[in-house]
This record gives structure tokens, C-alpha cells and sequence, in this order.
């Protein structure tokens, strides 16, 4: 083994061996450097010619050359330097540098290097630099590098220190990737606390200065005001950069002026980069980000790519702020709005009860006077009267409850009562409408062991309301209740086998004026208050409310409350007047409708559709004497109900269970065998805006409860002439003359559209013409309908957007010159048309009035020239009313047929 090492030896002196002396032998292999060594002219240098070096040189050189690891060796007191290839990157463009004194090609780092060198020159002790900072001027500029450096002495001939061995490598991209990486997990770590948008933009900007080396100075300018706004600065006075700029081509990119300095060695800095905050796809910009780049490194992809990040962090930790702020906001008006909705109520509330009173009052007298005993017909009558009066009265009661307790004004009076007997009575006050439901009612109330303190009226609240939504809530199965003493409390259940909740929304059942969307119910009424009220009436107690449930299986609502203690001595108690209200209007609501026959001579069929068996009751009585009539609770009985006999007519409530109003019409339209029964709506939602709807959704006409009953059959009856063509006699948009309102009614017109929108057969291809005609009534509300309406042609007939925009605008503005400006009309509409062909679209608008003579203003004109700017604008006067045509050329082609 011993042999075998001494051969390789000598094999490997470069003195013995053959061409071994030459310097070409010497220096080949060494690859340009080596090819450099071999030319150098070593002779004019402190080494001497390579024939007379030593033969310790000769080695030291030799693995320099040999080594793929950058190396570099210095040899004699004027450190002549030998280097290698893979060192030869290090020193940039003063390479070729081999023979010249290190010293000199390292002159801008040699502070940093000289004391290690002579160390390790003096020690004998090889210095480890890892991540030695360097400047470097290889690349132009004052360059800031980093190199894991190892300097070890050089053994001449006789054993003595005769140079420096350095093994180095470059760690710059190492050094400068983690502290990059360091910055963006410090952004956002500190853009996750939640704050204001000022603390968090400060919280950015702080951090941000953590990196003066990367990010010399920065700015952050946000949108607003119609231009940018600085918002922050880091590393420069904020007063080196202007506080207000119209966009970011006005922000600085060469900053040399500004006088600040950066970098690691405090050079000056010269540019800087906008780099904007937000704004990708489907985002909106927030502001701009300008970022000085060090004046020690090159502005690369990677540093490019880092600044990049750094303005994402700042737009997603303003953008996140900016949410969570509007989203407080958010919360802060809804709490606002639901306080002033209780105040409103409460206040309406308490004016209601005073004519409510007087109206349930005598009502009452009167069905109950046995002196004078009512006809059987008046006395059905006055009970529908007194029986809705009393639904009122408690939802006024229950307003005003909930009112109070926000308030802090009500208190529970608490008396000792027998719980188990008072809620078994109360739930049988319920039992005939639970049962007549087709539910199964069972009540498990056994003897408690001692009163329970309760305030009588409100634990009735607490029973009946779970039981009525019970059984509003349940179609198939039952309801169970069971009250359960348990050592300090009583546990009242009702569980029932309806639709269920969602678990998204239990939560927020028991929230003022929370209503499950969508839930299926024997009618849509309700306010969403009654569990908000069972929550605030237990809690007056001391007790709870919790719901478990699930959907399609049932719900069970539990309540507890301690046996408390008396507030006033015992007092019998009795289910109230208004709990046997509730219990007949539930049987009123689930008693299926009984039709009276049809009268003879009844040529045309009525269908009613309301979720109020009061409403549909009331509505039969109406209609009868003259029509067939039949009933359907909601939309959905409706449709099944038309596909089994066609109805002459459709009158029809809007806010229905499961197919509303406005769904039924929509499907009704949809279907040509059906498209042509006219839809008369009956609604709650009174005011012109909802007419509008109504029309734009295709209704025949429209009637705002209350109503008289003298106009619901005139509408009727116009509906069906109309139905059996029979619009000869009556000119179209002409409304049956009808006897004048009451002044408390709603103002609602009967608009009739001119001609229900034909439904021509779908077009194999998309036609070249595409045109439609409205007639909107003469009110402000009309023009979002109009301007819908327009929108959806435009867009069928592929408009081109912008030119559809100005149209849009336009438009509009002819047809609210005709709201405003026509006088005395003769019809109270507004007719509009519009025509889209493969070369121009024409849009005219037409009144039917007088226009008054303008008044010089200060926007005098300004229409004119809005809707002059998008077509050719004619306006024809005339006795019948005012055309306003207008008429722009077709910017984009039409789309190609079929596509
Ligand atoms: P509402 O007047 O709408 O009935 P409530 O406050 O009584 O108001 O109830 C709030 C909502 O909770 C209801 O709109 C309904 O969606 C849901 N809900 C209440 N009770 C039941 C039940 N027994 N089964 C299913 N859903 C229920």
C-alpha cells in the first residue's frame, strides 16, 4: 500500500516526469487559465521565469489548475496571483487578471480580506469566512456579493509560508434569495393582523423598512381623489416624494434627484420602480407601490419578481382591510337599520292599536248582541272581518313586545302556576287546526312536583308560537309536545316532523326578522320575529331556547326556566282571547276551501291563487255570484291546477310558498298552450315601481290590496274580454272606467300594455330584425324598467356594448323628458319601441301630452346634446303627443346567424 502511494507520488511530480519541467506541461489541463499561465510573461514578475520556480510553486499551481472548485493562489510578498477557471466569474471584467498583485484586482474588497490573509499567513491557521460581504466592481458597478471563503498558507520549498491558498464560493443568490424570502413572510405575517386600513398600510411600512438593503426607500400611494394619494413612505421624508399626483406616469422612475441614498454602501440611489397594488383580473387597483432598487444590485428577473411580491403583499393586506372595514360597516348599518326598524314599528305599532281597537270593538257588539241577531251571510262576513282584525292585533301585540323588551321596558310579572295543566290547555286550543291539518297533536304534560313562576301571557307567546310554526312548518307526521320537571328547571319540548332547518341557518333563527329563504310553509306569512320573541320571553325568565333539527327529518325546540320565584300572588290561569284567535285563524288556514257552485250561466272559469285561506275565502265570495271560481294555495297547486282544466283567467297573489307570483306568470308565458290566459296580480306591495315590475314580467294587469271590490271585478271582467279577444270595445292601455278610490288606497292605475309581447316561434337562426314595443306608465320609476328592457334587446341582437351604453343612455333620457315634460295627457304612458336591423338601430319614445314650454335653466340642453351625440335625434310634436326618434348607424356587425 505504502509502495503504491510513494509511485503515485512520483509519478505526480511535475519536476520528474516526462514534459513535467516544461511549463507547458505544467500549465496544460489548467484550461484557460492554464492557457493563460503558459503565455504570461513570468519573468517580469516578482516569480521569476517558470523554469526557476520552486518546486513547492510548481504543486501549488498545479492543483490550483487542477481543482473545479474556484480557487486562487498568491505567491511572494507582492501576492502574484494564479486562479483557476471556476474562479475566474468572481472577479468579472477584470479578469484575465493572473500575475498581477491581488491586491490590486481586489482593491475594493481587500479591507474586507486583508486581516484573514495575513491570519492565516502568520498563524499558520486557515481562516472560515462563510458568508463574507464583498464589493465587487466586476459587473460596472459597485457590486454587493457574498462569499464562503477559506484562506490557508502556501508552503514554499524550505517549509517556510511563502504564499496564500484561498478556496472560495459564491453565495450571493443564497445570501440574497432568504433575506428576500425573510421580508415576505415578515409582510405577511404582519398583514394577517387584522386592523384599519392606516394601521395595517403603517404595520406594511414599518416592516418593510426591516430590508433597507433590498428596498432603499418605498412610497405607497393610493387611488382616490382623482388621482393618487401618498399614503406612506419608508426610508426617504415623505416630503421627497410628491403628496399628490394625477397617475402613476407622474411618479418618479429615475430618482437620482431625490438625494437619497441606500445599499450596503450607502450609495446613491438611482431608480426606483411603480409597481401597482391590485388591479389583475376581476380586481380593482388599489393604488401604486413605488420601490427604490438598491444601488448595489442589478435591477434582475429575480430582484424584479421580489418587488413583484412585495406589492402583493401590501394589496392584499390593504384589500383585506378594506374588506373587513366595509364589512364592519356593513354590520354596523344592518344593526342601525334593524334599531330603527324596531323604533318604527314600535312607534306604527302604537298607532294602531287605537283604530285597531276600535274596529275589533264593535265588530265584536255586534256578533255578539243577542238582541238582534245577524243574517247568517253578514255574520260569515263580520267573522272574516273580526278574525283578520285579530291576526293584526297580534302582530301589532308582538311588534310592540319585541319593541319593549329591546327597550328595556318589559318586565315579566311572574305567578305561581300549575305549568303542566296551562300548557296542555294551551296546546288543545291548537288541537282542532293541528288535526284538521292532517297532523298527529301529542301532549305530554304529567303533574309537576311545585308551581313554576311564570307571567301567564308570555309563556301562552312561548307555546303558541312553537306550535304554530310547528304546524306551519310540518305536511306529513306530527307534532309532540312534552314538559318535564327536572330538579332546577322545566323543560318544555315541541318537536315536530316538517321541513327542518339548514344547519347554516340555526344559528340565526332566533335572530329579529330572520326567515329561512325558500322555506316551504302553509303560507308565506310571517314577520320572523316570533322565535326572536320566544328567545327575549324565556330569557325574561332566566331560561333558554335551543333548536336542534334537520332537514327534511323535523325540528325540536327546547326551552328551560327555573322555578323561579313570585313577582304577584296566584291568579287562575286561562288561554287568552288571542290564543283562540290564533287557534281559528290556523283552522281557518287549513280547513280546505269550500266553492259554492257555479252560477248558472257562468260562462268563464276564475282561478284564484293566494296562500290566504282568508284572502281566497273573501275572493271566492266576491267573484262567485258572476264566474266559476277555484282555488290553489300557492303557484305550484296553480300550475298543476291549469294543466287539469284551463281557467279563463288567472288572479293570482305574489309572495305564495313555493311558486310565487311572479313564477307562476313567468311559466304560464313559457308555455304556448298556456301563454295567452290573462294574469291578473294581486299584491301587498303597493307603488308604481311594483306595477312596473308586474308589466315588465308580462301581467295583464295589477291590483294593490286593499282593493274595492266593485274594481276587482271590473278588472276581471276586462281580462276576459280581452282574453276572448273581445279588445275591440276596448281600446288597448284604456282602462275600464272604474269608480273613484278611496283617498287612502294606493294609487295604482290599470296599466295595460298595448299588446302583450308576441311570443313568436323560436328562429332556427337569429333573425336579422330584431324589434320590440313597451308601454311603460308615465312615472320616474319607469325608466330602470325601460332601461332593462332595452339592455335585454340590445344584448339578443348582439349590440355592440359600447354603442348599446350610449343608446341605454340616451334612451332614457328621452323617455324621462316624457315623464316630465308631457302635460295634460290623454293616455298616462309613455310607448317606446326599438328596432335593432343589420345596419342601424332606431329607438323612438312617444308621449301623449302637450310639452310645456321650457323654462331657460341651467341644464337647459343638456339631453338634447346627450342623445344628439349618439344618433341622428328628430323630435315630431303633435296634438296626440310628442315622437322623439332616435337613430345611430350600427357600429359592430350582427352576429353570425345560428351563432
Ligand atoms: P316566521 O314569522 O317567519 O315564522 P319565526 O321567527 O317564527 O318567523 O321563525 C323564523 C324562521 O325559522 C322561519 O321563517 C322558518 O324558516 C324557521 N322555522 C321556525 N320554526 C320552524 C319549524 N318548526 N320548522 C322549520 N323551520 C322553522
Amino acid at each position: 500500500m505504502l509502495v503504491s502511494w510513494l509511485e503515485v507520488c512520483v509519478a505526480a511530480d511535475p519536476s520528474t516526469g516526462p514534459d513535467r519541467t516544461h511549463a507547458d506541461g505544467l500549465f496544460s489541463g489548467g484550461g484557460e487559465a492554464g492557457r493563460l499561465m503558459a503565455a504570461h510573461d513570468w519573468a517580469a514578475t516578482s516569480v521569476g521565469p517558470v523554469q526557476e520556480w520552486p518546486a513547492s510553486l510548481r504543486y501549488a499551481v498545479r492543483t490550483v489548475l487542477a481543482s473545479r472548485f474556484p480557487m486562487v493562489l498568491t505567491w511572494g510578498p507582492e501576492f502574484v496571483q494564479f486562479y483557476n477557471d471556476a474562479y475566474t466569474p468572481f472577479i468579472g471584467a477584470k479578469h484575465p487578471a493572473i500575475g498581477e498583485d491581488i491586491r490590486r484586482t481586489l482593491a475594493e474588497g481587500w479591507a474586507a480580506l486583508s486581516g484573514p490573509v495575513e491570519h492565516a499567513m502568520a498563524t499558520c491557521e486557515a481562516s472560515w469566512l462563510p458568508r463574507l460581504p464583498l464589493l465587487l466592481e466586476r459587473a460596472g458597478y459597485r457590486e454587493e456579493t457574498y462569499f464562503t471563503v477559506s484562506h490557508a498558507p502556501a508552503f514554499g520549498d524550505d517549509g517556510r509560508v511563502a504564499g496564500m491558498h484561498a478556496v472560495c464560493t459564491e453565495v450571493t443568490a443564497e445570501v440574497l434569495g432568504e433575506r428576500r424570502q425573510q421580508l415576505l413572510h415578515d409582510l405577511s405575517c404582519t398583514q394577517a393582523h387584522r386592523g384599519d386600513e392606516a394601521a395595517v398600510l403603517a404595520g406594511l411600512c414599518r416592516t418593510l423598512g426591516s430590508d433597507p438593503l433590498d428596498v432603499p426607500f418605498a412610497a405607497v400611494y393610493l387611488d382616490g381623489d382623482g388621482g393618487l394619494r401618498r399614503a406612506g413612505t419608508v426610508g426617504c421624508p415623505p416630503g421627497s416624494l410628491p403628496a399628490h399626483v394625477p397617475d402613476a406616469g407622474a411618479l418618479p422612475g429615475p430618482v437620482a434627484g431625490l438625494g437619497l441614498v441606500g445599499g450596503f454602501w450607502q450609495d446613491p440611489v438611482r431608480d426606483a420602480v411603480v409597481l401597482p397594488l391590485g388591479g389583475g383580473a376581476g380586481e380593482e387597483r388599489i393604488g401604486v407601490l413605488v420601490a427604490g432598487v438598491s444601488p448595489n444590485r442589478a435591477l434582475d428577473a429575480e430582484y424584479r419578481t421580489f418587488l413583484d411580491l412585495v406589492a402583493g403583499q401590501f394589496a392584499s393586506g390593504l384589500g383585506t382591510a378594506r374588506a373587513f372595514e366595509a364589512e364592519r360597516r356593513r354590520a354596523e348599518s344592518l344593526a342601525e337599520l334593524d334599531r330603527a326598524k324596531t323604533a318604527f314599528f314600535s312607534d306604527v305599532s302604537h298607532e294602531l292599536r287605537t283604530p285597531l281597537t276600535l274596529l275589533l270593538g264593535p265588530i265584536s257588539d255586534v256578533l255578539a248582541d243577542p238582541a238582534d241577531p245577524l243574517p247568517p251571510s253578514a255574520r260569515d262576513q263580520l267573522e272574516l272581518a273580526l278574525r283578520n282584525g285579530q291576526r293584526l292585533q297580534r302582530l301589532v301585540d308582538d311588534l310592540m313586545d319585541v319593541a319593549s323588551i329591546e327597550a328595556g321596558r318589559a318586565g315579566a310579572v311572574r305567578v305561581p302556576t300549575d305549568l303542566a295543566a296551562f300548557t296542555a290547555e294551551l296546546a288543545g286550543v291548537l288541537r282542532a287546526a293541528t288535526e284538521r291539518a292532517g297532523l298527529r297533536l301529542s301532549v305530554d304534560c304529567p303533574p309537576l312536583d311545585r308551581p313554576v313562576h311564570v307571567d301567564p301571557r308570555m309563556w301562552e307567546k312561548v307555546v303558541l308560537n312553537l306550535l304554530s310554526n310547528a304546524v306551519k312548518y310540518t305536511f306529513v307526521g306530527g307534532i309532540q309536545l312534552v314538559l318535564r320537571g327536572e330538579p332546577d328547571q322545566v323543560v318544555l319540548t315541541v318537536t315536530d316532523t316538517g321541513i327542518g332547518i339548514p344547519a347554516d341557518e340555526l344559528p340565526r333563527v332566533f335572530d329579529r326578522f330572520h326567515r329561512v329563504q325558500g322555506s316551504l310553509a302553509r303560507h308565506r306569512e310571517g314577520t320572523g320575529i316570533g322565535l326572536a320573541l320566544v328567545r327575549e320571553l324565556a330569557g325574561l325568565h332566566g331560561g333558554t331556547v335551543t333548536v336542534a333539527s334537520e332537514p327534511g327529518a323535523g325540528s325540536t325546540f327546547t326551552v328551560a326556566v327555573p322555578y323561579g320565584s313570585p313577582d304577584a300572588p296566584a291568579d287562575p290561569v286561562a288561554p287568552s282571547s288571542a290564543a283562540h284567535g290564533t287557534a281559528a285563524s290556523w283552522v281557518a288556514d287549513v280547513t280546505p276551501d269550500e266553492l259554492p257552485p257555479a252560477p248558472a250561466g257562468a260562462t268563464a272559469t276564475v282561478l284564484v291563487v293566494d296562500d290566504n285561506a282568508d284572502m281566497r275565502t273573501y275572493l271566492t265570495r266576491l267573484l262567485a255570484p258572476i264566474w266559476r271560481v277555484r282555488t290553489c294555495t300557492d303557484g305550484e297547486e296553480a300550475l298543476a291546477a291549469v294543466a287539469e282544466e284551463q281557467p279563463d283567467v288567472v288572479l293570482t297573489d305574489v309572495m305564495m310558498p313555493r311558486v310565487d307570483g311572479f313564477e307562476l306568470l313567468r311559466r304560464l308565458r313559457a308555455d304556448p298552450a298556456t301563454r295567452a290566459i290573462p294574469v291578473i296580480m294581486l299584491t301587498a306591495r303597493a307603488g308604481q315601481e311594483a306595477a312596473v315590475e308586474g308589466f315588465t314580467a308580462g301581467v295583464d294587469d295589477y291590483l294593490a290590496k286593499p282593493f274595492r271590490a266593485d274594481e276587482l271585478i271590473a278588472r276581471v271582467r276586462v281580462a276576459l274580454q280581452r282574453g276572448s279577444g273581445g279588445s275591440a270595445q276596448l281600446p288597448p292601455g284604456r282602462p275600464e272606467p272604474v269608480a273613484p278610490r278611496a283617498a287612502t288606497a294606493p294609487e295604482v292605475r290599470v296599466l295595460v300594455p298595448a299588446s302583450r309581447p308576441p311570443v313568436p316561434p323560436r328562429p332556427a337562426t337569429a333573425p336579422a330584425v330584431h324589434r320590440e314595443r313597451w308601454r311603460f306608465p308615465a312615472v320616474a320609476q319607469s325608466v330602470p324598467a325601460l332601461r332593462r328592457a332595452l339592455r335585454r334587446l340590445f344584448s339578443t341582437a348582439g349590440l355592440d356594448d359600447d354603442q348599446a351604453y350610449d343608446l341605454l343612455l340616451a334612451a332614457c333620457e328621452a323617455a324621462t323628458n316624457a315623464v316630465e315634460h308631457a302635460q295634460q295627457p290623454t293616455e298616462p304612458f309613455v310607448d317606446v319601441t326599438a328596432e335593432v336591423t343589420t345596419t342601424e338601430v332606431v329607438v323612438t319614445v312617444r308621449d301623449h301630452g302637450q310639452w310645456r314650454e321650457r323654462v331657460p335653466s341651467m341644464d337647459r340642453g343638456r339631453g338634447s346634446t346627450l342623445m344628439g351625440a349618439v344618433g341622428e335625434v328628430t323630435a315630431v310634436p303633435g296634438p296626440e303627443g310628442t315622437t322623439v326618434t332616435i337613430r345611430s348607424p350600427r357600429t359592430s356587425p350582427p352576429p353570425r346567424p345560428g351563432g
